[in-house]
């Protein structure tokens, strides 16, 4: 089916390929969608430069940009559960999260909206009575959205919200094994009003159509989210042209409990931590650092938890956490969890796929734990971005020595995401989230995030910042203009 959307037409890759998506879940056919090319990726680009540069969405009011977001939104309450049931096919996620999903986006295309309103520029007081001095926001112009297959539509609502509530055009490139909701995002910007060539969708796969969308002198701002070793290609493509890049990467998150925490809170959101969504979460808490004293009673008992998570089907209604994206996928993982025990890693629970019944026909793997891990080790510092539970110990004769223990722990990663710090001194928790190099700290508590505040990361987790009121200055250009309101000679160079 014609499921490119370039110009405000509904179009099929110029060379014909198309791909087969299947549900990971249980290898069964979902859609045929159009496999898109380097020609393709550079009709896109030509319609989002035309339609910035000649259209009038740069220069139209912020309110009638602001009601485009909300009536998106209003579509998505309409289409909830059938864009849930896309994304849970897709990705083989459950369906119940996927709609969860849902909720989340719709708060996203309404924070930008609301945001989109709110900006009016400045005027500087120069102290000069006759200059007027002010300091202007504009669109970027063209824009290339990148997004990963682990929250199709969420991602890409972090980048096609700001994008838009902006005055920006742009060419959106969702990951190849998830296409469908961002095919549905394009249906409802078309039915909210959106000029053409305004948003253009590129399906296909990124080593295809990606250089064409980070390379091209037309586009003036790539923002990708996605693995680190893509990240830093996008940025070394987007060189030649300076365009600004925006990057959203991984993250190898710590989770630090002290002694003196609430362990039961802590013990349970451990496991919610590393075991939403199978580990397919950027900030999942991969590293559990525990203090040494209560290592034991921690991790017995999360070994106790993990065995009893219900593993299922998008639509099976026990199930508590569903199956990897797919095989390869899976396989990556797998070799991640071998690769830790070969490097004396003390595998507690999971670490090998399901060989019978209905779980063994999907991309399952169990919820996993390994213990005795340090910082070296392959899987302490790399993403498996699976369900997999690394744990290191830290000690410390005096208060002050526990807290160095877990901080420097906690810091010795390339990345620098997310993290979490759970004991119940007051004092403790701020000292320890000040010291910790991590784009978000939870304290207390592990996930939360609402599209009011910046999500990103430090460190090679990325640059940039989404979300919030950053998340929508990634999308602006600052402009000074100045005039002088009574014209004279500026006397500098003598006339003579
Ligand atoms: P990926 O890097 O393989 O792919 C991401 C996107 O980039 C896909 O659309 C892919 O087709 C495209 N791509 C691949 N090569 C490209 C190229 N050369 N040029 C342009 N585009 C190219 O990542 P993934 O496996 O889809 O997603 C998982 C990764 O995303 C994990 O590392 C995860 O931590 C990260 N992630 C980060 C955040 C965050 O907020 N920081 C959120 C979600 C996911």
């Amino acid at each position: 089916m014609p499921s490119l959307y370039i110009d405000g037409e509904w179009v099929d890759a110029e060379s014909g390929a198309t791909r087969e998506i299947t549900c990971p879940a249980d290898g069964s056919a979902v859609i045929t969608v159009a496999e898109a090319g380097p020609a393709d990726a550079r009709k896109a680009v030509e319609a989002a430069r035309c339609a910035f540069d000649e259209g009038p969405w740069p220069s139209t009011p912020a309110p009638e940009r602001a009601a485009i977001l909300h009536r998106v939104a209003d579509y998505l309450e309409r289409d909830k559960d059938e864009v849930a049931r896309m994304e849970a096919l897709d990705t083989g996620k459950r369906f119940v999260e996927s709609q969860l999903d849902m909720d989340d986006i719709i708060g996203v295309f309404r924070h930008f909206a609301s945001l989109a309103q709110g900006e009016a520029g400045r005027v500087v007081d120069t102290g000069m009575p006759d200059v007027s001095s002010r300091v202007v926001t504009e669109p970027v112009g063209v824009c290339s959205l990148i997004t990963p297959w682990n929250y199709p539509l969420l991602q890409t609502a972090w980048k096609v919200a700001p994008a838009l509530a902006a005055g920006n055009t742009f060419v959106l490139k969702p990951a190849e094994l998830t296409p469908q909701s961002a095919m549905w995002l394009m249906k409802a910007l078309e039915e909210a009003g959106l000029p053409k060539g305004v948003a253009n969708l590129i399906l296909g796969a990124g080593a295809d159509v990606g250089p064409t969308l980070t390379e091209s002198p037309e586009v003036d701002l790539v923002s990708f989210t996605g693995g680190v070793v893509t990240g830093r290609s996008i940025m070394a493509s987007a060189a030649p042209t300076v365009k600004r890049v925006a990057l959203e990467l991984g993250g190898k998150n710590p989770n630090i409990i002290f002694a003196d925490a609430d362990l039961p809170a802590a013990i349970d959101n451990a496991l919610t931590a590393v075991f939403l969504d199978s580990g397919q979460v950027c900030s999942a808490g991969t590293r559990l650092i525990v203090e040494e004293s209560i290592h034991d009673e921690v991790v017995d008992e999360l070994v106790r938890r993990a065995e009893k998570i219900r593993v299922g089907g998008p639509f099976d209604e026990n199930a508590e956490t569903g199956s990897l994206i797919s095989e390869d996928h899976l396989a990556k993982v797998a070799t991640y969890v071998d690769a830790a025990v070969a490097e004396g890693a003390v595998l507690r629970t999971g670490g090998k796929r399901y060989e019978s019944g209905e779980l063994a026909k999907g991309a399952f793997y169990p919820p996993t734990i390994l213990d005795n891990c340090s910082t070296e080790m392959t899987c302490v510092q790399e993403e498996s971005f699976g369900p997999v539970l690394t744990v290191e110990t830290f000690s410390g004769a005096t208060v002050d020595e526990a807290e160095d223990a877990a901080v420097k722990l906690g810091n010795d990663t390339i990345y620098g995401l997310a993290g979490a710090v759970w004991s119940q001194d007051a004092g403790r928790v701020e000292r320890v989230a000040k010291r910790l190099r991590h784009g978000t700290i939870w304290i207390n508590d592990y996930h939360p995030y609402v599209p009011q505040a910046e999500w990103g990361g430090m460190k090679q987790s990325g640059n940039g910042r989404e979300l919030g009121l950053v998340g929508l200055h990634e999308y602006q250009e600052t402009k000074h203009i100045w005039q002088n309101l009574r014209p004279a000679p500026a006397g500098w160079f003598s006339n003579d």
